[in-house]
């Protein structure tokens, strides 16, 4: 072998072992708009590493979900294990969780990794319109997944939702909502503004020692998956060893700079 192809090798072999690997659980979206495929898009964009356990998978165009099929536990299962013994993950996104069946397979998979934090974006409905949870999801995502989360990214409808409560009207009514599911066991809530209204896009993370708010000019875009971006924009800044604060703030930024290409008219 010649000197630099030997080089190229050990860069290559460097790079993938510093790049960090973030393990995505999350469902399919055909249109790619939205779930693992916005999920891996963004990871790729943030020099991180994807592995992947499909919770779902779900037929759907932009305007409606067709189908969706939930992945049986026990291979949700094998896939974690499977993805956890390949690499050294640093950081976990859970979104589409699907099933009762679905969460407490991930409770009794993820309950011993007390080093690596958890993401959890609670998908309950697609933005494509239609639910993606069957009906006694939200009982189990109370029962079985908060307290083992390190941060839950509701939006407004998200929030009310699990809480079974009517979709707050004004920050403060938010703020009081992530209160409550603080209450129930959860360690750390980033209550997503963008459904209110006002010149500003506010977000609050509201945990046991405070409330601290994020705060960004409200653009005028739309795009799916926003949440799946958020949500895997954390974990990779958290996989790159930010603090839970500074990897919120960058973020917020990475898909204000998305939505901000969208606004101009550039996608
Ligand atoms: N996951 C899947 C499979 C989806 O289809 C959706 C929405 O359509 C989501 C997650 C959440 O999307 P968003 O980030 O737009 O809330």
């Amino acid at each position: 072998m010649n000197l630099s192809k030997a080089s190229t090798l050990t860069q290559a072999f460097f790079l993938q072992a510093t790049t960090p690997h973030v393990l995505i659980i999350a469902g399919s979206d055909s249109s790619g708009g939205a779930g693992i495929v916005r999920d891996i898009e963004t990871a790729n964009s943030l020099s991180c590493k994807s592995s992947v356990a499909i919770t779902a998978i779900t037929a759907q165009t932009n305007d409606r979900v067709i189908a969706v099929k939930a992945a049986a536990p026990d291979l949700l299962a094998q896939q974690i294990h499977a993805a956890l013994s390949s690499n050294p993950i640093k950081a976990i996104k859970i979104g589409m969780v699907a099933t009762a069946e679905n969460a407490n397979c991930l409770q009794k998979t993820l309950s011993n990794l007390n080093d690596i934090p958890i993401i959890y974006d609670p998908v309950l409905a697609a933005s494509s319109g239609g639910a993606l949870a069957k009906n006694n999801l939200i009982k189990a995502i109370n029962e079985l997944l908060l307290g083992g989360c390190d941060l839950l990214t509701p939006n407004i409808s998200e929030l009310a939702q699990l809480l079974s409560a009517r979709p707050a009207v004004s920050d403060q009514e938010a703020i009081e909502q992530a209160k409550k599911l603080l209450q129930k066991g959860a360690k750390a809530i980033l209550v997503k503004g963008g459904h209110l209204s006002g010149e500003l896009a506010q977000d609050y993370l509201v945990t046991n020692q405070g409330v601290i708010p994020f705060s960004q000019p409200r653009l005028d875009a739309e795009m799916r998956g926003t949440g799946c971006t958020l949500s895997t924009s954390i974990a990779c800044y958290l996989a790159k060893g930010d603090d839970l604060p500074l990897a919120l703030a960058k973020a917020k930024d990475y898909l204000f700079s998305k939505l901000a290409i969208i606004s101009k008219g550039e996608v």
